[in-house]
């Protein structure tokens, strides 16, 4: 890809952990982090030239923002600290004693143990409807589950594990059909994939803002459809409406208490004019294309298994190597100069579904600025790892 990155080049390590945070981040990135640590006061609070500065640059963000998951009303967009964030806000905002939820068994940690809370305290039935060893979604489960239709539904896009397509077209509109709202986990397609809350009828998105949207970290997204109730899961000072001794109830403020993380704020929305310039459509091209093409190389070395998903809309591709553990392969890497990431990734959930928990796979990512010669130097250095190991037998038999 041809953004600028604050190195201007080649990193020394390669960097093939892209699911877990895009890195480096464009210069502009970095540069509007910094700006915004200089010279941004606190929005809503104070006339200062400052904090009114930082007032326009919250609301050109939001707006920016909510163009670019084609949110109808900015003010249904709130910045939150993470995907994770969100995603508690959305589950425990919304999900009352005794409702029933739907879930996949694909689901990052971020979605299951908020649930498995909701669960235990407010007695909330979870239903984890099965996905295939390729982490696609069994459709006659979902069917089957939706009737009599829960109170909400919970997917993850693609999953961070394999990177299979979870809440394809088909997923979402049987929900919509039975009437029932879905929170999507975009953690890992937000900035790869086309997103539009309307299109796909969301109830709610959750995403962060430092990995594919290329923002930094300490910053996320969640949107709330008109429709829903969702309760704050803090309360505080809100910048407005200081009369009130009770929570606002006015959209963003609502959900937003705390001065908000004005450099993430910031970084943000200069990593959304990057994907934007950039186009999702050749990120798309490009990160998928990658990752589908380092998971054939790999399937082609013996002693490698690679858990490919049939339909791919991440760019995580998993794998394990014959007699060693995950974490081995990760510590021969790292030594080479390849970042890649080992173990379960946050998703015991999709390890079970894949046959690899407990002990996980290796996971390769490749990003915005991933080039082939990166992913060259990866194969070259897995195949002669596995070349070295089948010589040492060769020479024990
Ligand atoms: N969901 C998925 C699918 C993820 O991959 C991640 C991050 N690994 C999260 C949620 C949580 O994101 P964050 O750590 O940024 O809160």
């Amino acid at each position: 890809m041809n953004m600028d990155t604050p190195q201007g080049g080649r990193q020394s390590e390669i960097y093939l952990d892209h699911a877990a945070t895009s890195f480096p981040k464009p210069k502009s990135v970095v540069a509007e982090v910094t700006r915004a640590v200089a010279e941004l006061a606190s929005p809503g609070r104070g006339q200062s030239r400052r904090a009114m500065w930082a007032e326009a640059m919250v609301r050109e963000a939001r707006d920016r923002a909510a163009r670019f998951f084609a949110v109808p009303e900015p003010s249904r967009l709130v910045f939150t600290k993470s995907a994770t964030e969100s995603l508690n806000m959305a589950l425990k905002g919304f999900l009352k004693k005794g409702h029933r939820v739907l879930t996949s068994s694909m689901e990052h940690n971020a979605v299951a143990r908020p649930l498995a809370r909701l669960a235990e305290e407010r007695a909330v039935e979870i239903i984890r409807v099965p996905c295939f060893a390729d982490g696609s979604l069994n459709l006659d489960a979902l069917r089957r589950a939706l009737d009599p239709p829960p109170a909400l539904a919970v997917f993850v896009h693609a999953s961070n594990v394999n990177g299979a397509l979870v809440a394809t077209p088909k997923v979402l509109s049987l929900c919509r059909e039975a009437g029932v709202p879905v929170v999507l986990d975009a953690a890992q397609t937000a900035g790869l994939l086309p997103i539009s809350v309307v299109d796909h009828d969301l109830g709610m998105l959750a995403c962060s803002g430092h990995k594919g949207l290329l923002g930094p970290s300490g910053i996320g997204v969640l949107y709330i459809r008109s429709d829903l109730q969702v309760e704050p899961l803090i309360e505080g000072g809100t910048g407005s409406h200081s009369e009130q001794w009770v929570q606002p109830r006015e959209m963003p403020e609502a959900m937003e208490s705390g001065t908000p993380n004005i450099p993430g704020i910031a970084g943000l929305q200069a990593g959304l004019e990057c994907v934007s310039a950039m186009g999702l459509e050749t990120l798309q091209r490009h990160e998928l294309g990658l990752a589908d093409d380092v998971a054939q190389r790999l399937q082609g070395i013996k002693g490698v298994q690679v858990y490919r998903p049939s339909v791919r809309g991440g760019n995580a591709v998993s794998f394990t190597v014959e007699g060693m553990a995950p974490h081995d392969v990760a510590a021969i890497l790292a030594e080479a100069g390849i970042a890649v990431r080992a173990g379960l990734h946050c998703a015991p959930w999709a390890h079970e579904t894949l046959g690899t928990y407990p002990t996980g796979t290796v996971r390769v990512s490749p990003g915005w600025c991933t080039t082939r010669e990166d992913l060259d130097a990866f194969t070259e250095i897995v195949d002669a790892m596995l070349t070295r190991r089948r010589r040492r037998h060769l020479g024990r038999a």
